[in-house]
């Protein structure tokens, strides 16, 4: 029987394995992952796991029962190499593993902050369970947080801290990577409502403290007083194993519309995975669950006779301070927006169009905008902005 061994136990790699038992794959299906436990999901990290709210229970993907009676090996340990004229992994340990079939599903690592003192005690960042648990034991003696960076990971952060931080984001608004202006000025006025402190288009020269960081120092020369520092300034794709192993690296592992590698027995998705993505029509890598779950469904699909061009549509949601966003679609270059629903009362969608055609929705409380913008994305259908202004931009009169 074939082999899939699939490098990575995250969110994609966990569902690469459960897909292909999903789909009947009978043979052996080896799950190595280096992080303890069993495999578990990353976005309460930042919500309700770091509240308090939610525990270990929620975090995992499944009970532990559900990997043996599935006939899905977990691994613990690192891959340290890919040997391909062999067809073989080597881990950290020593021990060699076969495949027929390899899935890098290594996710990504947080990106360190470039300036002295970055390594300081009391400098935090948030990517796994061990690193919310220990923002967690920081958080309750900290009286002056800064959180470090104003996406999507810092916001959360900065809304579930249960306490009032200062926010610093070198862009000129919040969220600018992910989110139109329009949002990024709603998020910027629930954060401070909330208390917080948001200082934009500022960048942070150096954190400062003896052993233990005391202060985080601007561009201008003003430091800031803190005792906990959140980094939250966007992830690197781990693609050590590719590179290593002679694969074409750009921004993430390369791999074709079908999530293959150069080398035809090697995959990869998720956050490391470097794609042509037809949404965004250009190689693209995506970080959110919807991508990393939809591309394990695809190779699985592929390794069990039934290959498929991918061409999910990207969606994100993000939960903060008291509020949902949604977002379909991929924002870029958009030419128009327009503002449905009652901003003043929360609850409102921005649609955003390029060429005169709809290519995202943002929805802030409004699910069912970001439902109807799913059926119309997913079933190909783009209406226009005269489409839209003929229907008082009411998205569900669209869905057929
Ligand atoms: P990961 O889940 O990171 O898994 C990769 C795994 O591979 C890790 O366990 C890593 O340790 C392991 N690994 C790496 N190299 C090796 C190796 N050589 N050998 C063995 N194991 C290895 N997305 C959303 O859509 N909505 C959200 O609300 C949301 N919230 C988030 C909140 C937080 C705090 C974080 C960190 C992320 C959030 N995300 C959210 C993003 C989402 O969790 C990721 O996009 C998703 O986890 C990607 O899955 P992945 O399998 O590619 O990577």
């Amino acid at each position: 029987p074939e082999t899939v061994l699939v490098a990575g136990g995250g969110q994609s790699g966990f569902q690469a394995a459960a897909s292909l038992r999903d789909k009947g794959f009978t043979g052996r299906v080896v799950l190595v992952g280096d992080e303890p436990g069993v495999p578990y999901q990353r976005p309460p990290l930042s919500k309700a796991y770091l509240k308090g709210t939610a525990g270990d229970e929620q975090l995992r993907l499944r009970p532990e029962d559900y990997f043996a009676e599935k006939g899905i090996e977990l691994v613990p340990g690192r891959v340290a190499s890919v040997d391909r004229g062999a067809s073989r992994v080597v881990l950290a340990s020593g021990e060699e593993l076969a495949y027929d079939h390899l899935v890098l599903a290594t996710g990504a690592r947080n990106r360190v902050l470039p300036v002295p003192g970055a390594d300081l005690a009391g400098v935090l960042m948030l990517r796994t369970r061990d690193d919310a648990d220990r923002l967690r034991e920081s958080l309750d003696a900290a009286s002056s947080v800064v959180v470090i960076g104003g996406g999507f990971i810092g916001l959360e952060f900065a809304s579930h801290a249960g306490k009032p931080v200062t926010v610093v984001e070198a862009q000129d608004r919040l969220l600018a990577r992910v989110a139109s202006p329009e949002v990024s000025s709603f998020f910027l006025e629930l954060h401070e409502k909330a208390g917080h402190t948001v200082l934009l288009g500022t960048g942070v020269t150096a954190l400062h403290g003896e052993g233990r960081v005391s202060s985080v120092e601007l561009a201008d020369g003003t430091r800031l007083p803190a005792d906990l520092v959140v980094v939250a300034v966007g992830v690197v794709p781990e693609t050590t194993l590719a590179s290593d192993a002679g694969l074409t690296v750009t921004n993430g592992v390369v791999v074709d519309e079908h999530l293959r590698t150069e080398d035809p027995k090697i995959f990869a998705i998720g956050d490391c995975a470097n794609f042509p993505c037809v949404h965004a029509g250009a190689a693209t890598r995506l970080e959110s669950v919807q991508n990393a779950v939809d591309q394990a469904r695809c190779v699985a699909a592929a390794i069990t006779g039934n290959a498929a061009p991918y061409d999910s549509l990207p969606w994100f949601w993000t939960d903060q301070t008291g509020a949902k966003l949604q977002i379909v679609g991929i924002l870029a270059n958009a030419d128009k927006t327009v503002v449905v629903g009652d901003r003043a009362e929360g609850k409102f969608s921005v649609l955003s169009f390029r060429d005169g055609v709809l290519i995202t929705v943002e929805s802030v409380n409004r699910p069912p905008d970001h439902i109807a913008a799913r059926r119309l994305f997913t079933a190909d259908l783009r209406p226009t902005y005269a489409d839209l202004e003929a229907s008082s931009f009411d998205l569900k009169a669209h869905v057929k």
